[in-house]
């Protein structure tokens, strides 16, 4: 079956179109600047790249614009749009929804309603689903939620120290986010390392612009460091993570900023960002360390730590741990960060073999020494393959 999976966010859309049957990507592209002058659709087939520059004032143009891709007789994918089987979804905020589902009126009401924790994703993710409900009738379209992997947290890990009513009246508590990525990056590990899933005690470690762990028990996320919205936990690009919730309240009665400034101070002006004054790509970082930048130096230490920090403590939830595995721009490609993030680890049985490791990038691997009771991994991780075969499994049931 051709499986076409969508990623909208407010101002792009991303696609890839899945052959299940090899598990294969038959192509992909890229829509920029939806309701933006200047709208361009980027569509690649064959390693070759095809640009179309078209005004698209909404995602209903963007999703007819990809389907004219789709069908071109130049560099389309497929004869017919009809060919394709099933239309997968990435949808942010899924709040206790527990899987993948199949959308109808009443799912889409419900991811209406969580767009109060996803202002921007939520809504982004339902455009496209009604440009498609739209545009290809008939054909079923699958949600897949950030959120749902983690729906198996129990309520210690999930509630935070408020109120109770704060859940009750609003919702307010741990969803976690990534869980398509902390999934997928759970079946690698299990299958690299010739294990179920179900019998695989995991701490899933994906680090990129945004970054989150996972602890995992017998395949299921018992834990994870993002909460209520992906701000919580690590220290991220451009994000805090964790702070006093008190710097809130100070910061609004000091410098009298109201919600939108500090949701903004929080979300795009923090982070390694923010403390470096450098950037929040971590290669400009590691170079501006390595050229004695001391406050590059300082951001890289505080998110080494913070990492540290949450490694320690899922080590301890989880008691007994099979696998360390890392995904991510950064998991998967900084061999620097994997070594200090896993340096002096050996009285907990973690030993990296710096061989194996070092100059490892984008690749499947093994990279702890063959005496290392937890295996160190990386696995690159494959969200949309992830969303494609979940959106198999719901069609075919
Ligand atoms: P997103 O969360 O947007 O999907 P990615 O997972 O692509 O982001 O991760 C982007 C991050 O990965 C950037 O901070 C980038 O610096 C980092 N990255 C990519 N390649 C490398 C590398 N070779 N060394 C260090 N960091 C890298």
């Amino acid at each position: 079956m051709l499986i076409l999976v969508i990623n909208s966010g407010s101002s792009s859309l991303k696609y890839q179109l899945f052959n299940m049957d090899e598990k294969t990507v038959v192509g992909k592209g890229l829509v920029e600047r939806i309701g933006i002058e200047g709208s361009v659709l980027t569509h690649k087939k064959d390693g070759k790249e095809f640009v179309i520059e078209t005004p698209m004032p909404t995602h209903n143009e963007a999703v007819k614009n990809v389907f004219d891709a789709l069908v071109n007789e130049e560099y389309g994918l497929v004869e017919s749009i009809e060919e394709i089987g099933a239309i997968g979804h990435r949808i942010v905020h899924g709040g206790e929804i527990t899987d993948s589902t199949l959308i109808d009126e009443q799912l889409k009401e419900k991811v209406r309603e969580y767009a109060k924790f996803a202002p921007l994703h939520n809504p982004a993710g339902l455009a496209g689903v009604e440009a498609c409900e739209t545009l290809l009738p008939g054909k079923p379209n699958v949600a897949v939620f950030d959120t749902s992997f983690h729906q198996t947290m129990p309520a210690s890990s999930y509630m935070y120290g408020l109120p109770y009513e704060t859940y009750e009246k609003h919702g307010i508590r741990k969803y976690g986010f990534h869980g398509t990525s902390h999934k997928y990056v759970t079946k690698r590990t299990a299958e690299i390392l010739g294990k179920n899933p179900e019998d695989l005690n995991v701490i899933t470690v994906h680090l990129g612009n945004g970054s989150s762990l996972a602890a995992v028990k017998n395949g299921k996320s018992i834990d994870t460091t993002m909460g209520l919205t992906p701000l919580e936990g690590l220290i991220m690009g451009t994000r805090s993570g964790d702070l006093d919730p008190a710097v809130l309240t100070f910061l609004m009665q000091a410098e009298d900023m109201d919600a939108k400034e500090l949701d903004t101070l929080l979300n795009k002006e923090s982070g390694v960002l923010g403390i470096s004054g450098v950037s929040s790509d971590f290669r400009d970082l590691e170079e501006a360390s390595d050229a004695g930048n001391e406050r590059a130096t300082l951001a890289l230490d505080m998110f080494i730590k913070r990492t540290r920090r949450f490694l320690g403590a899922y080590l301890v939830e989880l008691g007994k741990v099979d696998a360390i595995s890392f995904a991510g721009g950064i998991g998967e490609n900084s061999d620097t960060m994997r070594a200090s993030l896993m340096k002096d680890l050996e009285s907990f049985g973690i030993v990296l073999d710096e061989k194996k490791n070092d100059g490892l990038r984008g690749k499947d691997a093994i990279i702890s020494s063959d005496d290392s009771k937890v295996k160190v991994l990386v696995v690159p991780t494959d969200e949309e393959l992830m969303i494609a075969m979940d959106t198999l499994n719901i069609v075919e049931k």
